[in-house]
């Protein structure tokens, strides 16, 4: 089947073609007709089934179909998207599909200055894409009009959720037209029960559309634990990106400290490498983010939150530096390699600390990951678990409305567990008896609901 068969006009289809796409994915099959209609849609569709071409490409023509070119110009269509990072791709997918028609797009999400945006808002924009907290910002300050929008789009909205956004989010609909005047899309690779009963707020007798899940990461990607003790992590890290020749490899850590600590050392062992947290300034995520997808720089360490909407494809090697401690951000984190139909590996460094969060996340994937000892790196039997806990002190709480960088509206889901886990990296108690088996004195992994980023 061809993109010529869905109802798009010739300017689309021209960006279409200029993409090098030559058949629609199932997402884009199903969404764009029923979007053409007028149709409310409930989308069921993870990053990387084309979720975003299915519905930029309906929306663009709907708008270019009254074109308002002449009049003043009031934000038509509003994508509302969990992160910066994801803003600024559709903001990309926006102008690429939209290259051949006249119209005018803007992306706002905080860490960034605000007047340039205030700037671009003032001469008017047809679509707008942001993220919650700065679009509440603009539309506090009276530099953003959503009277007049047509169509909204909530993408990623599971993870809007997540991430603790409902309130901001019912902020933006008491700021839009009724709903029964909007068109209304939600993209959300979940239906948990809090979607749906977003979804029943909003959309008016949606079109369900589901896509078959993508094959699990579990079955796509090559998995593998190698077990070692938590202060030869670095080394062994340095030990396998050198020996293997890795050229581009995504390293998680679990918080900011952790990230910035390791990209230092592993810059020392002379690998090119930068860190990408929310701490970090837009200017310098950006930049860290082109440098490695231009492979000027080799290893790219990254928080779980700082990863999230980051488009890397087809990467070869993700490293879990640290097993995160919810089991669900293991499956992200791996998700980024393997993508586009290519096999990847995902290795997780391993130390006894981390049993238990090792079994949650065997228990998550329903299976057990191979585990292998490298040969010199046998891990101290000696060496007993210490607690990872999920503190509270300050790294990563109560961000929110931070300055530039920020990494969200609250919060650092892990805390400053790692933080901690990082610093006590590679001290032995003494005379501790010996643990058989995990960390059995580690508590228990806990979830801060309101993580997260792309606020102000
Ligand atoms: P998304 O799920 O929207 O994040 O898209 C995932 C990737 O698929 C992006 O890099 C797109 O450029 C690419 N893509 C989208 N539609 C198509 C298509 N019809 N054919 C090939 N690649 C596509």
């Amino acid at each position: 089947m061809s993109f010529d068969t869905l109802g798009l006009s010739a300017e689309l289809l021209r960006a279409v073609s200029e993409q090098g796409y030559t058949e629609p994915t199932p997402i884009q099959r199903k969404a764009i007709p029923s979007i053409l209609e007028g149709k409310d849609v409930m989308a069921r569709a993870q990053t990387g089934t084309g979720k975003t071409a299915g519905f930029t490409l309906p929306l663009l023509q709907l708008l270019g179909r009254h074109s308002n070119v002449k009049g003043r110009r009031p934000v038509r269509v509003l994508v509302l998207t969990p992160t910066r990072e994801l803003a600024a791709q559709v903001g990309d997918s926006v102008e690429t599909y939209g290259r051949h028609l006249p119209l005018r797009s803007a992306v706002v999400f905080g860490g960034v200055k605000i007047n340039p945006q205030i700037e671009k808002l003032r001469r008017g924009v047809d679509i707008l894409v942001a993220t919650p907290g700065r679009l509440l910002d603009h539309a506090g300050q009276k530099t953003v009009d959503l009277s007049q929008v047509e169509i909204l789009v909530l993408d990623e909205a599971d993870r809007m959720l997540d991430m603790g956004f409902i309130h901001d989010i019912r902020k933006v609909l008491a700021l839009l037209p009724k709903n029964e005047v909007r068109q209304n899309l939600l993209f959300s690779a979940t239906f948990s029960s809090e979607i749906k009963q977003l979804a029943h707020r909003l959309l008016n007798r949606p079109e369900l559309i589901e896509v078959a899940r993508r094959n699990t990461a579990a079955e796509r990607i090559e998995q593998r634990v190698h077990p070692v003790d938590k202060h030869r992590k670095r080394e062994m890290l340095s030990h396998m990106i050198g020996s293997r020749d890795w050229r581009q490899v995504l390293v998680f850590t679990r918080t900011k400290h952790g990230a910035n600590r390791l990209a230092q050392q592993l810059e020392k062992d002379g690998l090119k490498t930068a860190a990408i947290h929310g701490n970090k300034s837009q200017g310098a995520r950006t930049r860290a983010l082109a440098g490695f997808k231009a492979g000027d720089i080799r290893v790219l360490v990254a928080t779980d939150i700082a990863a999230r909407g980051l488009d890397i494809n087809q990467l070869p090697h993700v490293v879990n530096y640290e097993l995160p401690n919810v089991p669900e951000d293991y499956v992200h984190r791996i998700g980024r390699t393997g993508r586009a139909g290519k096999e990847g590996e995902a290795v997780s460094l391993v130390c006894v600390d981390e049993h238990k969060l090792l079994r949650d996340i065997e228990r998550l994937l329903k299976r057990d990951i191979p585990k292998v000892v490298l040969p010199g790196y046998d891990p101290d039997p000696s060496i007993p678990a210490e607690p990872i806990q999920n503190g509270r002190n300050g790294n990563g709480r109560h961000q929110h409305r931070k300055g530039a960088g920020g990494q969200g509206r609250s919060s650092n889901r892990s805390g400053a567990a790692g933080a901690k886990a990082e610093r006590s990296g590679g001290r032995r108690s003494q005379g501790h008896p010996q643990q058989k088996s995990g960390n059995t004195r580690t508590k228990p992994p806990q979830r801060n609901s309101r993580s997260g980023q792309g606020g102000r």
